[in-house]
């Protein structure tokens, strides 16, 4: 029967129709193999009626793997043009999606995910539940964190990433990839890397390993917008100078030395510490502490 995933031959020909010429500047590497595609829904424990939300849909490589196993997409995609096509694609090669009396399995919205708003996704029946994207690779860990705050009830999740960049989302304390991506994904939740994908599997081929990356998010949020913000300060500014003890590091947070030290000693945690042994919970608590004191 006709094709309903995308293969090479599928995906150079809608390119080349679309006049799309991959950026890096959008990190366009489409993949071109649908056994990597029906891995990564597997993997994601994508079934039938799961409200999924697909940042970067590009040519449709993943859309369709993702319609295929019966879900309700939400795409979100930054190039106009291949936002427009998408759904010309879908409704080509898997015109089911699109049949029946209830409301068409996929939407398409054309913005850039950072800029996703509550309102943009307000048209949806019901908010999305899991993310599963394969990321532009520049602006991966920045849609990640904007997508958290947006969509609290985002509760799974598997994305592509560079490797490099998944291995330190998905890091702990002591670890040479710990830093604050990896504290502030730890916020949200319990992170792990779930495979690895080859190069090969993309047209053009991109110039780095992926990696891919699932969550499961915590079922009560650890803290309050405001405990948020201000253990994120504290991530940043320990972080930024990862090899100072805590007590100096902190200080632009915290105030001078003897502050510092004091705020620090009675969230429980010892000032000469550094930030890379720290976990999301320490930094909360030093920032309830300053919280209390700085209202
Ligand atoms: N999902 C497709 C696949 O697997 O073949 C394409 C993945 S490609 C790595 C990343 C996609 O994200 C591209 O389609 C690109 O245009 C889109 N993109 C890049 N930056 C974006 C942004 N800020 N918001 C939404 N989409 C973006």
């Amino acid at each position: 029967g006709a094709a309903r995933l995308l293969g090479p031959n599928e995906v150079r020909d809608l390119a080349e129709r679309f006049g799309v010429s991959p950026t890096k500047k959008l990190g366009q590497n489409f993949v071109i193999d649908p056994n990597t595609v029906r891995k990564i829904v597997r993997l994601a424990g994508v079934e039938a009626g799961d409200r999924v939300i697909e940042i970067g849909p590009g040519l449709g490589s993943l859309t369709l793997g993702l319609t295929e196993a019966g879900a309700d997409v939400t795409a979100i995609e930054i190039d106009r043009r291949l936002a427009v096509e998408l759904l010309n694609t879908a409704r080509q090669m898997q015109p089911e999606v699109f049949a029946g009396a209830a409301a068409p399995r996929l939407r398409v919205i054309h913005t850039d995910a950072l800029e996703l708003s509550a309102e943009m996704l307000g048209a949806a029946p019901a908010p999305p539940e899991v993310l599963v994207a394969n990321l532009p690779y520049n602006v991966s860990v920045p849609i990640l964190m904007h997508l958290l705050e947006l969509v609290p009830g985002l509760r799974r999740g598997l994305v592509m990433v560079q490797a490099e960049v998944g291995y330190r989302i998905a890091a702990g304390p002591g670890s040479k990839e710990y830093g604050a991506p990896s504290a502030k994904a730890a916020w949200y939740g319990e992170w792990r890397i779930a495979g690895t994908v080859s190069r090969r599997i993309f047209w053009p081929v991109p110039g780095v390993d992926s990696v891919l990356v699932g969550y499961e998010r915590f079922a009560e949020p650890r803290g309050d917008e405001g405990e948020r913000g201000r253990t994120f300060e504290l991530v940043n500014a320990a972080f930024a100078q990862r090899r100072k003890m805590l007590r100096q590091a902190l200080q632009p947070v915290l105030g001078p030395l003897d502050v510092a030290v004091e705020t620090i000693e009675a969230a429980g945690v010892a000032p000469t510490a550094r930030a890379e042994q720290l976990r999301i919970d320490e930094f909360l608590a030093i920032a309830r502490v300053h919280l209390g004191r700085s209202g």
